[in-house]
């Protein structure tokens, strides 16, 4: 994972964000906020509500202006040549603007003309974007009568129906049942091989699954901005919650590898903080099952990037 982010490092920078801030009336929404996003990298934008999550996607998509600093997306500023920055940009809002008595066809294909796409390439841009959303055999269908997470597929396609440089993602599983939410974190996943994408959510296990790097805004400030694979590194001591039937005395468990405390919480239940990764979680359940402890409950208790964020905004609730 850490070449991987390396080779994106290395990579173009196609979003930057300088010293950025926006006000309403005397209300600082976003303050003094500097970030860039690199070609191939999946970035996680959390924070809880109010932070200024949307009102700084609505600055990088060219929705709204910035009342300081600068915005340039694909080496284009987003003030000077707005028509070219926008260019580069697909965006999918939390609410699809799809159109429900269009078939998928047509409407894609609207789509891309509204993205002034030329008539010659039509085709080619609507087989791409179907095709990369996985809707080839849906192009017929009325878009009411598809299921959630297909009408999700369509916004999505029509996000990336002008081959942008970055996609822009607002809640993209919100109202998903769990194989649907499976489903589009695995496109996402894809599309980040070709495409730049900011996705913003509060689901902090979407984050965990599909991003290289979060950043974390509060109160208008961007309090985190750290690729995933250090965050889980930094966080050396996992507390880990374990419960088993015939428990050995608490000295044995504190000498197993890896373990560097132990409290006792009930009769059978145990939380040791151990060094994170899965090596320390293999050595306690073969050593239970070789000694017949009868393990039955071995549960992480927090993750980094909760326990980050939890304590990087002041203890609100992420949900
Ligand atoms: P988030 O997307 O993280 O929930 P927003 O960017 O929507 O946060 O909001 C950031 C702050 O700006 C909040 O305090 C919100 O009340 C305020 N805000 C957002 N939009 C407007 C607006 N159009 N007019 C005035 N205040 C706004």
């Amino acid at each position: 994972m850490s070449s991987t982010i390396n080779s994106i490092i290395n990579r173009e920078i196609l979003i930057s964000v300088d010293h950025v801030s926006r006000y309403y009336g005397d209300d600082c929404a976003v303050n003094d906020v500097s970030f860039s996003v690199h070609r191939g990298e999946v970035l996680g934008f959390l924070g809880p509500n109010g932070a200024g999550k949307s009102t700084t996607m609505q600055m990088i998509c060219g929705v709204l202006s910035a009342s300081a600093g600068h915005i340039k997306v694909a080496g284009h500023d987003m003030l000077e040549s707005p028509r070219a920055a926008k260019q580069h940009i697909g965006f999918l809002p939390e609410q699809p603007p799809l159109y429900q008595d269009l078939n998928v066809n047509e409407y894609l294909y609207y789509a891309a003309r509204l993205r002034g796409i030329k008539k010659a390439e039509l085709k080619k841009a609507v087989a791409y974007s179907k095709q990369r959303c996985g809707l080839e055999e849906t192009g017929k269908r009325l878009i009411k009568n598809l299921s959630k997470g297909f009408q999700q597929r369509v916004g999505i396609a029509q996000a990336i129906i002008h081959s942008p440089a970055v996609v822009i993602m607002d809640e993209p599983t919100s109202g998903l049942d769990p194989n649907q939410i499976l489903e589009i974190r695995e496109l996402i996943r894809e599309l980040g091989n070709d495409h730049s994408v900011i996705l913003s959510t509060h689901i902090l296990p979407e984050v965990q699954s599909v991003c290289d790097r979060v950043l974390i805004i509060n109160e208008g400030n961007l309090v985190l901005d750290e690729s995933l694979d250090k965050l889980q590194r930094d966080h050396q001591i996992m507390p880990l919650k374990i419960a088993l039937r015939q428990p050995p005395p608490l000295k044995t468990l504190g000498e197993i590898e890896g373990v560097v405390n132990i409290e006792q919480t009930g009769n059978h239940h145990f939380k040791i903080y151990c060094e994170s990764g899965i090596d320390t979680i293999n050595r306690i359940t073969k050593l239970a099952v070789a000694s017949e402890w009868e393990l039955y409950e071995i549960i992480p208790e927090q993750d980094s990037l909760e326990e980050t964020f939890v304590q990087l905004t002041r203890g609100e609730n992420p949900e």
